[in-house]
């Protein structure tokens, strides 16, 4: 092998003797193989490790619904009504946010609409809905759905960005200009802060912008975002972002999902929540009151009493990540995805193809490679990868994502993958 190479190799045992947050792969449990040994995981993208903790704080919980039954949301362990303002003020801190401006209920699509229902609200000539082409499948039958909630038909209103001819990425130039054409038709543009497929991160406080100006709302999925890169949703204007819990924030399969709602909105009474018991001021929540007294700010969004059992583990992840910090996390996110880019330029550039932009300041940690081989011998690199131990993630037609991430992948994880990737080759 070239020299240069086994020198690039050589790297990750200084990386990781170096990383300062190379103590917290031991907070997760990895998945194990057959042999019950654990296997290099690189689907955050999809779904979070679990956190050690996670098991100790749902036992807090099922202990005190055993042993304090209905007192349990004053008593016990830890009081089922402190966990909302935890995981407001934790998902604010990861977001960018002020506390009042976070909420965290339901899943995300469940949200996208919640909020939909306050933000879309089309009238006169302003009744489109613009997303991007590849949008994530749940997002788009959410817009559909609100189109036609609201008698409006999907084919007309809805307007599907795609990038430019021959190109993957799209450049918010072209939403600018999509704006200045049609503005005065657009109530609301609805993007992703981070590409589920190709892994671009978008510049939120631009496409805020460019929606404002047109006259439009603002609304991101965060799903692929939070907990990835720092946010600063606060200052981006934006208008509402949801995201869930269990990709890179690692709260468990289907658990709360984050929700924002800049403070220009909170005291707007325009502004239509659809209400339940849970919108009530916590003070006044168990009066039963005839109307609503409305909690501050982004709670007045909430509807049920919340899952305790799946916020448990979710303040337990996110806990973690908070002790971590952020924006150590991108500082090591940048290396670490950086030393793969590096890796598969040097030695798998035969093999595959990066469609995740170059620019660090468009991406999180995400790397989206396109097989070059084709689709079948991207499906079968994928598979072997699978059999060698490595869980990555595979995207019809011909894209392996893989997503090193900061709070639990090492540098060696990285050296290894893109190893097997090389030895695998000559099976496809
Ligand atoms: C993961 C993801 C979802 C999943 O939605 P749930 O309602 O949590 O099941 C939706 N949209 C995007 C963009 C996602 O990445």
């Amino acid at each position: 092998m070239h020299e240069q190479h086994q020198e690039l190799l050589a790297q990750a045992e200084q990386l990781d003797h170096h990383d300062d947050l190379a103590r917290y792969r031991d907070s997760f449990h990895f998945p194990l193989d057959n042999k019950r040994q654990p296997l290099r995981y690189f689907c955050g993208h999809s779904l979070g490790l679990q956190p050690k903790q996670a098991i100790e704080n749902v036992q807090i919980a099922m202990e005190s619904w055993r042993y304090q039954g209905v007192d349990g949301h004053f008593q016990g362990g830890k009081p089922w009504l402190s966990y909302l303002d935890d995981l407001n003020a934790h998902m604010a801190a990861l977001v960018g946010a002020r506390n009042d401006e976070i909420t965290v209920m339901n899943a995300l699509t469940v949200n996208l609409h919640l909020l939909m229902a306050s933000f879309f609200r089309p009238q006169g000539q302003r009744t489109k809905i613009v997303i991007e082409k590849a949008a994530f499948p749940s997002d788009r039958y959410a817009v559909r759905a609100q189109l036609r909630w609201h008698g409006l038909d999907p084919e007309q209103h809805l307007i599907e960005l795609a990038p430019r001819d021959g190109e993957r990425l799209i450049d918010e130039a072209q939403l600018e200009a999509l704006l200045q054409e049609q503005g005065e038709q657009i109530a609301l543009v609805m993007f992703p802060g981070v590409q589920y497929v190709t892994g671009q991160f978008f510049d939120l406080e631009r496409i805020t912008r460019a929606a404002h100006q047109a006259g439009a709302v603002a609304g991101f999925d965060l799903a692929h975002a939070a907990g990835n890169l720092p946010l600063k949703l606060h200052d981006s204007g934006a208008d509402f972002a949801a995201w869930c819990g269990y990709k890179y924030l690692n709260g468990g399969p289907g658990t709360l999902s984050g929700c924002f709602i800049h403070t220009r909105h909170h005291d707007n009474p325009e502004l239509i929540k659809l209400a339940g018991w849970w919108s009530n001021e916590p003070e006044t929540r168990f009066d039963m009151t005839e109307q609503v007294n409305w909690a501050k700010g982004a709670d007045a969004w909430q509807i049920s009493n919340p899952p305790i059992l799946s916020a448990a583990p979710l303040i337990a992840a996110l806990t973690i990540h908070n002790d971590a910090g952020m924006s150590a996390l991108r500082e090591k996110s940048l290396l670490l995805t950086g030393y793969l880019e590096q890796l598969l330029d040097n030695l798998a550039g035969d093999i595959c193809e990066i469609i995740t932009p170059r620019d660090t300041e468009r991406r999180g940690c995400q790397l989206s490679l396109r097989v070059k081989a084709g689709p079948e011998a991207g499906e079968k690199l994928y598979k072997r990868l699978r059999d060698q131990g490595f869980i990555c993630d595979w995207r019809r037609p011909d894209i392996i994502r893989v997503a090193p991430v900061p709070l639990y992948n090492s540098f060696l994880d990285v050296r290894d993958l893109v190893l097997c990737m090389c030895a695998q080759t000559k099976h496809l």
